[in-house]
């Protein structure tokens, strides 16, 4: 994959993420550690220069923090289960299939209703769960939301963030059945 950046510390669980997206396939994307973000743990992005580029130009980079500080507590990414990290990358490689649908001003707009409006977070969200749950990743998503609300080491204020803007593992099944039929 010679568009992809990948570091060797997600490389596994990477690979198995995009193989659920040919799609993405001649897109580049680089995967990128970073020193800890704002409470939360993947962002994907377009890159600013090529906002404007053709669609199929278009880069995107997807943030990883090594760990993350939630009320004090740290906690490092490498720890998450395996299936865990694998459906939160696909979450994200839904945001970049969403993106790719969109203009480079509509991407700015985008950028600017997600820093200000709760309800277009939430949106942007599902959009994303629901690209995942269309290239086969149910399973994965399902772990990875399961996982964060019964994670005992996580604050309740985290969960109930997590609860307020993130689809439910309840929503993501009534979407599969809802599809099937
Ligand atoms: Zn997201």
């Amino acid at each position: 994959m010679l568009n992809k950046s990948i570091p060797k510390y997600l490389k596994h669980e990477a690979e198995i993420a995009l193989s659920f997206y040919p799609e993405l396939k001649e897109v580049p994307i680089e995967f990128k550690l970073t020193r800890k973000m704002s409470s939360s743990v993947m962002k994907a992005q377009p890159k600013l220069g090529s906002l404007f580029k053709k669609r199929n130009k278009r880069n995107y980079v997807i943030l990883i923090s090594r760990h993350f500080d939630i009320q004090n507590r740290k906690f490092h990414t490498r720890s998450i289960p395996q299936n865990v990290l694998i459906g939160w990358l696909g979450h994200e490689l839904g945001h970049v299939m969403d993106y790719q649908n969109r203009s480079g001003l509509n991407l700015i707009r985008f950028g600017l209703c997600y820093l200000f409006s709760e309800s277009f977070v939430i949106k942007a969200e599902q959009t994303a769960d629901h690209y995942a749950i269309r290239h086969h990743m149910k399973d994965y998503i399902l772990e990875t939301k399961n996982y964060i609300l019964s994670h005992t080491g996580l604050s309740d204020r985290y969960k109930e963030k997590i609860k307020r803007l993130y689809t439910s593992p309840e929503q993501v099944l009534e979407f599969v059945n809802e599809k099937m039929n």
